[in-house]
């Protein structure tokens, strides 16, 4: 396995993708336009350079317009500031941010009916980002450990419920190392319940096979029938739950 950086031409402009070399069944070369308009490309392990270059190729008009839309919509998310008033996710609803003063030995993060109250020593935009991470990461380790050790037992061929850990990443929700481990990204924890499920499950079905082969897709659609459009959902909201 490798990755590798290679550049589509289209229309004047320069397109960056990442290569990955996938082993296994995997019999085409895939294309991934992630949520932030960065370009993956999954080759199975006998394509040539040539090959890749001539498969992304005839797609760079549709890699070219996913990437556009992309950026555009990451464009009108604005930063947030962590300021009292400001909406934030927590298990796909949304709570209004409290932020108050008060001495260092007072210090917490609550939620409180329909509010996220943090109360600091020291009020400032880093700070309460620091803080509500940190918050969400709590979160995110209780409610993945519970959902992942569900959702392991409803499936025939985990042996025993896989190892996790955290890790925030950009474009990513989660993945799933050869050795079984699960990665999952603690922001996930902003999505509603189904959402997380769904990234759990697809992780999971990586556990049996480890590329995104037309059996891997049986294994979900027979875990999760719906999958598809709880992915979509998810992928809409993307760039909202991923801004921090
Ligand atoms: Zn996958």
């Amino acid at each position: 396995m490798g990755h590798f950086e290679r550049l589509l031409h289209y229309g004047g402009e320069v397109i960056q993708y990442t290569v990955r070399v996938a082993t296994g069944r995997h019999e085409r070369v895939r294309i991934h336009v992630h949520h932030d308009g960065t370009v993956e490309v999954e080759a199975p392990e006998e394509a040539t350079a040539e090959d890749i270059g001539k498969a992304v190729q005839k797609r760079a008009r549709w890699v070219h317009d996913h990437v556009h839309d992309a950026k555009r919509r990451f464009e009108h998310v604005l930063p947030r500031e962590y300021v009292s008033g400001e909406q934030v996710l927590y298990l796909g609803r949304r709570y209004s941010l409290k932020v108050r003063h008060v001495p260092r030995d007072k210090r917490s993060v609550k939620l409180k009916g329909g509010l996220l109250e943090v109360a600091h020593d020291y009020v400032s935009t880093e700070a309460v980002r620091a803080r509500v991470r940190a918050w969400y990461k709590v979160k995110a380790r209780d409610y993945f450990a519970y959902r992942l050790g569900v959702i392991s037992k409803s499936l025939p061929w985990p042996q025993e419920i896989p190892k996790f850990q955290l890790k925030e990443m950009r474009t990513r929700w989660g993945s799933c190392a050869a050795g079984g481990t699960v990665t999952l990204n603690p922001f996930l924890v902003r999505a509603n319940r189904e959402c997380i499920d769904y990234v759990i499950t697809h992780e999971l079905c990586h556990l049996r096979e480890h590329n995104h082969s037309p059996e891997f897709f049986r294994l979900l659609s027979h875990a999760m029938p719906q999958w598809e459009a709880v992915k979509r959902s998810l992928d809409e909201k993307a760039e909202i739950i991923l801004n921090d």
